[in-house]
């Protein structure tokens, strides 16, 4: 699943392309992605509007919309497109040169006042596209927990979260209800850093190494992030690309291979929460 870095290198690209433009009509291919909305009713709602704003909110990529009034000083938004890629959703930017391949499988197409479209394309249609008015907007990123890369995002907080917990650090990394955005790779990649077991109760961690996983979980978004995400199945960027931090995975994809802290054989196992974890049990406490 796309998490984190490659949500963010989505909503950013997409702004960029995006930002300002009015969208002119919706339609509707696959009326199964749509939710909190009658697929006979997408056209109406966004018709008119314009693309305020694109940014990512845990693995979401919303798109605000706001009236296209220029006599407004600054757009004010009234609704929000919230799409879930999950498997193997992807936006795609489509001024008539995208090649043929990938115009299978679209799912909802939004057509823009300068005649580009952005589709949402997914395969396996196990992603979403919602329709949500600001104040369920609100009510619905309420549920899920802090992102990690906010600043206003504290170690203390963090500490807190943990010592709050029984289960194992893993599964709270990956619990979008207590912190955002994080997935199987990316908890995967900050526990190995971190030199932590990701089996450990959160509970039992000190505050030192609570701070350190939070430090370490920081980076390794960060770093991905730069290097536009990590490329796996069907990922691909709004310009259609796969991004580079593949390269860059220490644990995750590499069981069986060498530790690069230690030159241990990394340990491969499903027993922590019945997904790939991949650790190393010597350097990982
Ligand atoms: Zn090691």
């Amino acid at each position: 699943l796309p998490e984190l870095p490659e949500t963010e290198t989505i909503a950013r690209d997409l702004h960029a392309e995006v930002k300002g433009m009015r969208i002119t009509s919706a339609m509707v291919h696959r009326a199964d992605v749509l939710r909190e909305i009658e697929h006979g009713a997408l056209d109406d709602a966004v018709r008119g509007l314009q693309i305020a704003r694109v940014w990512r909110r845990a693995k979401l990529v919303v798109l605000d919309l706001a009236r296209d009034d220029t006599s407004a000083n600054a757009p004010v938004t009234i609704a929000h497109l919230v799409v879930q890629p999950r498997f193997t959703g992807a936006m795609l930017l489509d001024d008539g040169t995208l090649p043929a391949d990938q115009l299978d499988y679209l799912t909802v197409t939004f057509t823009l006042a300068d005649g580009r479209s952005l589709h949402y394309r997914d395969v396996r249609r196990l992603g979403t596209v919602s329709f949500m008015s600001v104040p369920r907007f609100t009510q619905y990123s309420g549920g899920l927990g802090p992102e990690p890369l906010d600043a206003e995002f504290t170690s203390e907080e963090f500490s807190a979260l943990v010592r709050a917990s029984r289960r194992s650090i893993k599964v709270l990394l990956m619990d979008q209800s207590r912190l955002a955005g994080v997935g199987n790779i990316y908890a995967n990649e900050a526990l190995w850093r971190a030199g932590i077991d990701p089996s450990r109760e959160a509970a039992t961690l000190t505050v030192f190494e609570s701070t350190t996983l939070l430090s370490e979980l920081r980076a390794v978004l960060r770093a991905s992030i730069e290097a536009r995400g990590t490329s796996f199945r069907d990922y691909r960027d709004a310009r259609g690309q796969r991004g580079a931090f593949v390269a860059q995975l220490a644990v995750y994809g590499r069981g069986g291979e060498e530790c690069l802290r230690c030159g241990a054989k990394l340990v491969d196992t499903h027993v922590i929460d019945g997904r790939t974890t991949v650790l190393c049990a010597y350097c990982q406490r």
